[in-house]
């Protein structure tokens, strides 16, 4: 039996570990984190090809997957609607998507407090030292660790992300603790609003423990503001104590008068419904949006995959949706080409880089107008095409093969 190490225990990780499952091999993956995930993420959105890819990892998918929508709807800063139009969706929640897929993975196949330190590969295998000095040896690796990953540094060091020029901001309100206004104007819908050089959106996912019923649910905003890198970012990721978190502050940590300000800007430039739900947020999070493009994905018996290989800006809210593609692409080629996992790598890496480039362009063409500085005439060329209320309601969170 052929043997997988996963470094990454988190979507990317997980989809993959199943698929080999199925596969017929042997997996293990290793996890940094030294407990269960499911307190991370929001809302995610899906599209028809993650589904498929979730058969294929062997789940059942069925309408408890998440929450349907009609369509979308745009709000102006007064609150009357810009804009209607019908695009059915299915919502769910990371935590959702993560409690199917590590339920259907044997337990023993999952290590927590498992970070990957190094690796070495040769012609017979790969070894990977943990941590704690301990190894672990396989076929093939599949850094699957983030945007940050391990694995890609050791491979591809010059590669790193790249800053976009904004945040956003990401929140949950219970669905119980909504006006009855707001409720009826947004809460079944793809919403949004777009303030100058701003963009909220926010759609409706399950509540607490998976819950689907009418009045447990919660309602998922993301809201992207602009923030210069030399001066805002730093200040925005800088806790009480002074200490600054380059790679993302914990939501706890997030200063008051940061989460003050954060609120007066609600006030002042949103729908008041989307103000609402700013304010009704329990513990909102901030995250710098960053791009990330690999130039190669398969390094003999060690491949990259999700957020370790591309990342592109939040706007297609394709980023799952490409980590299961990426771990069904590579779960079909190591099945074509069983005994030469090097080969089956590089037909994985062919198949999924032109893809992964396409998403990260085009997101950082919706992203553009949202930018703190716009540097270049290409830059400003992509803010005027996607700056407008058709073209984010058309574009944003649609997989682009639709179009
Ligand atoms: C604001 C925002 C909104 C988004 N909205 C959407 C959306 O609507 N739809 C969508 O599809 N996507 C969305 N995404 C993107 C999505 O969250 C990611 O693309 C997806 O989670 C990728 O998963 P991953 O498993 O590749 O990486 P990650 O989720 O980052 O997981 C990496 C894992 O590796 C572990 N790890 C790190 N280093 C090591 C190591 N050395 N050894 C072992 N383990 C390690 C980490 O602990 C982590 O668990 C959004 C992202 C953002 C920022």
């Amino acid at each position: 039996m052929r043997r997988a190490l996963i470094a990454g225990g988190s979507l990317g990780g997980l989809l993959a570990a199943n698929m080999l499952h199925c596969a017929g091999w042997d997996v293990l993956v290793l996890e940094r984190a030294n407990a269960t995930l499911s307190g991370r993420g929001a809302g995610i959105v899906t599209h028809p090809e993650l589904f498929d890819c979730l058969e294929v990892a062997g789940l059942t998918v069925d309408d408890k997957i998440g929450v349907p929508v009609p369509g979308r709807i745009t709000l102006g800063r007064d609150g009357q609607v810009l804009q209607e139009s019908t695009l059915p969706q299915i919502l769910t929640a990371w935590g959702r998507l993560y409690h199917l897929l590590k339920a259907a993975l044997p337990a023993d196949l999952y290590r927590f407090g498992a970070g990957l330190r190094a690796f070495e590969q040769d012609d017979a295998g790969v070894a990977v030292t943990l941590a704690d000095g301990s190894q672990q040896h396989g076929d093939i690796l599949i850094g699957a660790d983030g945007i940050r990953s391990t694995v890609r540094q050791q491979l591809l060091p010059q590669v790193r992300p790249g800053y976009a020029g904004y945040v956003a901001w990401r929140g949950l309100a219970d669905e119980a603790v909504l006006s009855e206004a707001t409720h009826r104007a947004i809460f079944e819908r793809f919403a949004f609003c777009l303030p100058p050089g701003e963009q909220i959106l926010g759609y409706p996912v399950a509540g607490t423990g998976d819950n689907l019923a009418r009045g447990h649910r919660r309602f998922n905003f993301v809201w992207y503001r602009p923030a210069d890198e030399q001066s805002q970012l730093p200040d925005l990721l800088t806790d009480e104590q002074g200490h600054r978190h380059d790679d993302g502050i914990p939501p706890q940590l997030i200063r008051a008068d940061v989460h003050q300000a954060m609120l007066r800007a609600a006030d002042e430039v949103l729908a008041p419904q989307f103000a609402e739900i700013v304010h009704k947020a329990t513990q909102p999070l901030v995250q710098p949006i960053y791009d990330l493009d690999s130039p190669q994905l398969a390094f003999g018996r060690v491949a990259l995959l999700g957020d370790a290989a591309f990342v592109a800006r939040p706007h297609c809210g394709m980023g799952v949706t490409k980590a299961a593609a990426d771990a069904k692409s590579l779960t079909q080629a190591l099945a074509q080409l069983p005994d030469d996992p090097v080969q089956a790598l590089k037909t994985y890496d062919s198949q999924r880089q032109p893809i992964g480039r396409f998403l990260v362009g085009h997101a950082r063409s919706l992203g553009a107008y949202m930018q703190a500085q716009i540097l270049t005439s290409e830059e400003r060329q992509m803010a005027e095409r996607y700056r407008s209320v058709e073209a984010v309601m058309r574009e944003t969170a649609v997989s682009p093969a639709l179009h």
